[in-house]
């Protein structure tokens, strides 16, 4: 295929406006748990409907439709400039059919560049060449309310009582929740990095999130972990939007990284409920999405 804008265009269409199954599945289940006429449950109603309401007018599901963060891997052979080139233009075309709103804004002049381009970093695209004749790519819109409470921990951290190992992970990731609430519209999902440095750290944080909810960590003292902190975090009480109740976080993704001996970074990053992702996979001439 020589120019793919178009399959780009109709990739930030689905991410913008079609929540993700399991996303919406945790969220049912979420209101499920809680109690019967409580804050938490007209939140998460109105959550829903939202949801639904977005799917069915083809509409963005939040206001703010974030960063573009596009994953491409790419079959050897393949023009990362060219590929570059599509996704930026497909950028400002989706920006003029309103599926992203004009977020890119220059931080020296304060002006808002219009058609969601910035600099080579805005949207952001990260390239891999992999094995095989498929490309994929993955985009995430990551909302700025909850990238704003997104946080970075260098262990060990005295006051938490934090030391270099899991358990610090867990109080360091539980602190950033605690300082997420009211904030970052709840309920999320919770990326964490241990290792890296800070760069590469919070890279994977974000990166982890991509990962479907019922995915299987393969190293089970990380499982071990996301399902400890899942529930801790739901055990402070911050609730859907803030209003109170069980559910804070539905699920919690953890990625192990390489550190300097010197290091021992922890990096957290926060998806909102709007937690909008989805994969355009190309093989020969056939586009599917899901
Ligand atoms: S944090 Fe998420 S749901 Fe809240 S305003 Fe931002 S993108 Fe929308």
């Amino acid at each position: 295929m020589d120019d793919l804008t178009e399959a780009f265009v109709e990739l930030i269409r689905l991410t913008s406006t079609d929540l993700p199954a399991d996303v919406e599945k945790s969220l049912v289940s979420a209101r499920e748990q809680e109690a019967q006429g409580s804050a938490a449950v007209g939140a998460l109603d109105t959550i829903l409907e939202n949801v639904s309401l977005a799917r069915r007018e083809s509409l963005p599901i939040c206001q703010d439709t974030g960063t573009p963060i596009f994953y491409v891997n790419y079959p050897e052979g393949w023009s990362t400039r060219k590929l570059r080139g599509q996704i930026r233009n497909a950028v400002v075309e989706a920006t003029k059919q309103s599926y992203l709103r004009p977020n890119a804004v220059d931080s020296v002049t304060d002006k808002n560049s219009g058609n969601n381009l910035g600099d080579d970093a805005f949207p952001t695209i990260h390239f891999e060449e992999v094995e095989g004749d498929e490309l994929t790519v993955d985009l995430m819109l990551k909302g700025g309310g909850c990238e704003n409470v997104g946080a970075q921990y260098s262990l060990p951290n005295g006051p938490l009582g934090a030391g270099r190992d899991l358990d610090g992970v867990r109080k360091v990731a539980l602190d950033a929740v605690q300082k997420a609430q009211g904030q970052g519209c709840a309920p999320g999902f919770l990326g964490v990095a241990v290792g890296g440095d800070r760069g590469s750290s919070f890279d994977a944080s974000k990166e982890v999130l991509l990962e479907k909810i019922d995915d299987a960590n393969p190293d089970q003292a990380l499982a071990d972990l996301e399902n400890r902190l899942t529930d801790d975090a739901n055990e402070m009480g911050i609730g859907p939007m803030g209003f109170g109740g069980k559910t804070t976080v539905l699920g919690s993704k953890i990625k192990g990284l390489h550190r300097l001996p010197a290091s021992f970074f922890v990096s957290i990053s926060y998806m909102c409920w709007a937690n909008r992702q989805k994969r355009m996979t190309i093989q020969g001439n056939s586009v599917t999405y899901s």
